[in-house]
């Protein structure tokens, strides 16, 4: 084994030990030199963590997000960045260089949409999901029931293999169920844009308007998450459905 071999394998160990000791519920290693919108451009390999939501919250989106949704949303992000903190500090005394950038920023920024860097590309990079017809990441264990973060770094892992194409087949639950219609029904592949899958507009407008219903400042709708049928194995595997 080269010597490069064995340091990628010990602190690809290391690093299991550590987060799975964390609050991560999944996660995963990707090579991001390929990307180019990385928010740190020295640090060139991603950690993909995961945080599941709680099942009868997601149970409860059947009837459109609520107070106790935009709780469990907020709160998840806040775990999140209490999580990547923890690991890129771990990273660091492991004598590498590691950062990360808040959760979510899309709903922040009205007029562009999107985010900077979307986490879900070191997701599917590392292995963890595909992207769903309504633009979410869906994993095979917990469906879009989980939010998700990243941390970027220098430190060297062996990384997962890609998921390049969608599990979706001929499912459209999502697309039947969307309220204002902004899921298209197209399934994913590798490199394919946001705008392909998901009119962005109405999705955000119609999130706003549902997020200002369930309590002030919130931007969330998230029905599309619990008609998954990947979300509905979740569900039932913790007997809420
Ligand atoms: S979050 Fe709501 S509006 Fe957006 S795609 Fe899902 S169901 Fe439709
Ligand atoms: S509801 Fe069906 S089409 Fe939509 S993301 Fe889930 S599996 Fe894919």
């Amino acid at each position: 084994m080269s010597d490069l071999k064995r340091v990628t394998t010990r602190i690809t160990e290391e690093l299991d030990n550590f987060i799975g000791g964390c609050d991560a519920a999944i996660w995963g290693y990707c090579d991001l030199s390929g990307i180019t919108n990385r928010p740190f451009p020295e640090l060139r390999n991603g950690i993909s963590m995961g945080i599941k939501l709680n099942p009868k919250i997601v149970l409860s989106l059947k009837e459109g997000p609520g107070e106790e949704y935009t709780r469990e949303y907020d709160e998840v992000n806040s775990r999140l960045a209490v999580l990547a903190g923890k690991v890129s500090e771990f990273i660091k005394d492991l004598g590498y260089d590691a950062g990360f950038i808040p959760p979510t920023q899309s709903l922040n920024d009205p007029e562009r949409l999107f985010a900077d860097f979307p986490h879900k590309t070191a997701a599917t990079l590392s292995g963890l999901g595909w992207i769903g017809k309504n633009a979410l990441l869906v994993t095979k264990k917990y469906g879009s029931a989980l939010r998700i973060i990243t941390v970027f770094t220098d430190a060297p892992f062996t990384t997962g293999e890609p998921v390049i194409k969608s599990y979706c087949g001929d499912c459209r639950s999502c697309m039947d169920l969307c309220p204002p219609g902004a899921v298209r029904g197209v399934k994913w592949s590798q490199g394919m844009s946001r705008e392909k899958l998901l009119d962005t507009r109405r999705c955000f407008e119609y999130s706003r308007k549902m997020g200002y219903e369930a309590g002030p400042g919130h931007g969330v709708c998230g029905r599309c998450i619990v008609v998954c049928p990947w979300t509905e194995k979740y569900l039932k595997r913790e007997g809420v459905l």
